[in-house]
Formats: structure tokens, C-alpha cells, sequence
């Protein structure tokens, strides 16, 4: 993707992200290009998670000019639920 504010062609970014101390800092995650929309994969130690959209833009934003990438502030979380079952020992 090209980010809106310094033109740059990217394919990560950085996210603030809580660490286990209570502290946080920015990591950097891949992003995917999916129908227009830009995806990233995190988990709820995203700063952002219980934040609004104007407060949300701020804990994501280009390696380079460290600010929000996309004209749109929309961001959009989706919950995945992954089911884990177990075999027994015959079926292994
Ligand atoms: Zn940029």
C-alpha cells in the first residue's frame, strides 16, 4: 500500500501494543491487501482496542512518517473464534 502522508510504498506498520508490564510500545505488523481494505491480524493487547476511531488512529501508523496511513479513520475489528478439539488416542 501507499501511504497517504509521505507517498511511501509500504507493507507493514506499526501498531502500539501493551506489553505485560502495563507498558507499551509500537511493534511492527505484515499488512494484507484485501478489496480495497487493508487487514492486519492482532489480539486485544492493541492500545486501541477499547479506544474511539479518532483516538484508534493514533496506535497505528506508517514506519516512516509515523502517522496514520489511510485518508479513511474507519477501522472495522472483527473477533476470531478458533475451535480447538482433540482426538483420542485410536484416532491419532
Ligand atoms: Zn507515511
Amino acid at each position: 500500500m501507499k501511504c497517504i502522508n509521505c507517498g511511501k510504498e509500504i507493507n507493514t506498520l506499526l501498531i502500539n501494543m501493551f506489553n505485560y508490564d502495563g507498558t507499551d510500545r509500537f511493534y511492527s505488523y505484515p499488512i494484507t491487501e484485501c478489496e480495497g481494505a487493508i487487514v492486519i491480524e492482532t489480539d486485544k493487547n492493541w492500545t486501541g482496542y477499547e479506544l474511539s476511531d479518532e483516538e484508534r488512529i493514533e496506535t497505528i501508523v506508517c514506519p516512516n512518517c509515523k502517522k496514520f496511513p489511510l485518508k479513511s479513520k474507519a477501522i472495522l475489528e472483527s473477533e476470531i473464534l478458533e475451535l480447538v478439539m482433540f482426538k483420542t488416542e485410536e484416532e491419532l
